[in-house]
């Protein structure tokens, strides 16, 4: 097929691709969203088995892509169907990691073919230094997501683990990296660069491993969504070494958006991304997060039925714990019958509750909670002093005071939905356990705050049962 007809085309993915990305932004264009990137991604597909004149391969070659198309797809859909909402970022992580893979290998398998090339390449500087980068970003995704994987599964514990010398190590090793990435693309000899490649490739795996491992279970979504990034640049470099424009374009949005959403959640958490990477956060044993006066104050749902009955401005605050506890029904139901009642309900959303941003939506969309109850951090706090009831459900570092209050706190400055600032605050929670950064927090001592133990899920649905007898 002529070379332009393939390259509008390709364009016209590209549109479906932004697009696509676009409608991901809103929550009922979402679905249809990620149906028009797929539909860019069906037309790309069949442009290219059009362009490398795929269509006329013989029946093996037909059998391998039909044969690896349905085990994928098999693999991915059943991944998809199963997988539960608080193992998400774990999916993501695994999806990076063979995306970078992929790239890895099309680098590497490209230059198998490289002594037989028929026509010798354009640029032979450009095309090994693709082929090299390709490779080791591949390589760094590949081992990198794999590791955040383990560790945000519980396979491998979630601590950042700290050693002296730790960052003159992988200096080191990313030094040798760039040594065998200059010797790849200036060796003269294939087989001196085919070696330059191989050692490129197990350096930059240990890297991967290397630069994960000091950074803390609870920060891997942001270190996810960067490798989400580095497999884009990764596609994008194998683009420019296969000469696929589509690639190399679909390569730069997933590269480009990734560092957009790591830079999203950092600012969230009022840290820098050097600080998440090289901080070892959660490595050393976590001190009070504040000075504690009080005591925790226990209160049965029978009481907190009381206080609710009465309350006409009630805000829900959901954390992690509720994705936990999958409480997203029961908390919609009793929304719906305070709001019955004659009660102004809203649902406060931090930007970082829940382990991978937009957690708290998307279960909160899921039990269909109506969008306009949905209220952004900015937008609730200078509310929330006439606030008759807060009920934090399974959220922790996202209402902790010492955020905002105490200078020694290793979360100070991480902006926060005031809870503390509400008439009362209930906090539904299973026990003692701290949160994500493994802090004492202050919000549960507060003269206000009651504290209703148990799954969030079982909690909300007695207080329901409550309204309902
Ligand atoms: P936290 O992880 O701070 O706290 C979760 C709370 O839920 C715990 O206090 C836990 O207490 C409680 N819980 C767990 N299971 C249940 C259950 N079944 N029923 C009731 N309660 C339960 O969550 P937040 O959402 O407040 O904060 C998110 C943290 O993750 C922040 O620190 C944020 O910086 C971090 N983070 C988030 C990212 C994102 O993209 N969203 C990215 C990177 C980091 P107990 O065990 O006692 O029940």
């Amino acid at each position: 097929m002529n070379a332009s007809v393939i390259n509008i085309v390709y364009i016209i993915s590209a549109i479906l691709f932004i697009f696509g990305i676009k409608m991901l932004g809103k929550a009922d264009t979402a679905r249809r969203g990620n149906l028009l990137s797929s539909v860019g991604m069906l037309v790309a597909v069949l442009a290219t088995l059009l362009d490398r004149q795929i269509l006329g391969a013989g029946a093996a070659m037909w059998a391998l892509i039909i044969g690896g198309i349905a085990i994928g797809s098999a693999i991915g859909w059943a991944a998809a169907k199963f997988v539960k909402m608080t193992s998400m970022p774990e999916m993501v992580a695994l999806l990076n990691g063979f995306g970078g893979l992929a790239s890895l290998l099309v680098g590497w398998a490209d230059f198998q073919y490289f002594p037989n090339k028929g026509t010798p390449v354009d640029n032979l500087y450009f095309y090994k230094t693709a082929t090299i980068l390709a490779v080791l970003i591949g390589g760094i995704t590949f081992t990198g997501s794999i590791y955040a994987w383990g560790k945000l599964s519980g396979k491998i514990s979630g601590k950042a683990k700290v050693f002296a010398g730790q960052k003159l190590l992988n200096a080191f090793v990313a030094i040798l990296c760039v040594a065998a990435s200059a010797a790849f693309v200036f060796a003269g000899e294939y087989k001196c660069a085919h070696n330059c490649l191989i050692a490129g490739i197990a350096l930059s795996m240990l890297l991967g491993v290397a630069a994960v491992m000091p950074i803390g279970g609870g920060d891997m979504p942001v270190v996810i969504s960067l490798l989400n990034s580095f497999s884009g640049l990764a596609a994008s470099a194998a683009g420019f070494v296969i000469q696929n424009n589509v690639l190399i374009v679909a390569g730069c949005l997933v590269g480009a958006s990734g560092v957009i959403l790591s830079v999203i959640m950092c600012k969230a958490m009022n840290r820098t991304l050097y600080n998440v990477l090289f901080s070892g956060f959660g490595a050393k044993a976590s001190k009070a997060g504040g000075e504690i006066k009080g005591e925790m104050k226990p209160i049965s749902a029978d009481d907190a039925y009381f206080v609710l009955e009465a309350a006409q401005n009630v805000v829900f605050i959901p954390g992690y714990g509720m994705a936990v506890a999958q409480a997203q029904h029961a908390v919609k139901e009793l929304a719906a019958i305070l709001e019955e009642k004659g009660a102004e309900v809203r649902f406060a959303i931090h930007p970082v509750a829940g382990r991978m941003p937009g957690h708290m939506n998307v279960l909160l969309a899921e039990a269909d909670v109506p969008y306009e109850q949905l209220c952004e951090m900015q937008d609730v706090n200078p509310i929330m002093e006439n606030v008759d009831v807060a009920i934090v459900i399974g959220a922790n570092d996202v209402v902790n005071p010492a955020a905002a209050q105490d200078k020694s706190s290793p979360i100070y400055g991480m902006p926060i939905i005031e809870a503390y600032k509400a008439k009362t605050v209930f906090c539904l929670k299973r026990g003692q356990g701290a949160g994500f950064s493994g802090l004492v927090n202050t919000l549960f001592y507060a003269p206000n705050t009651r504290m209703l133990y148990g799954d969030a899920k079982s909690t909300i649905t007695d207080l329901v049962s409550k309204f309902k007898d």
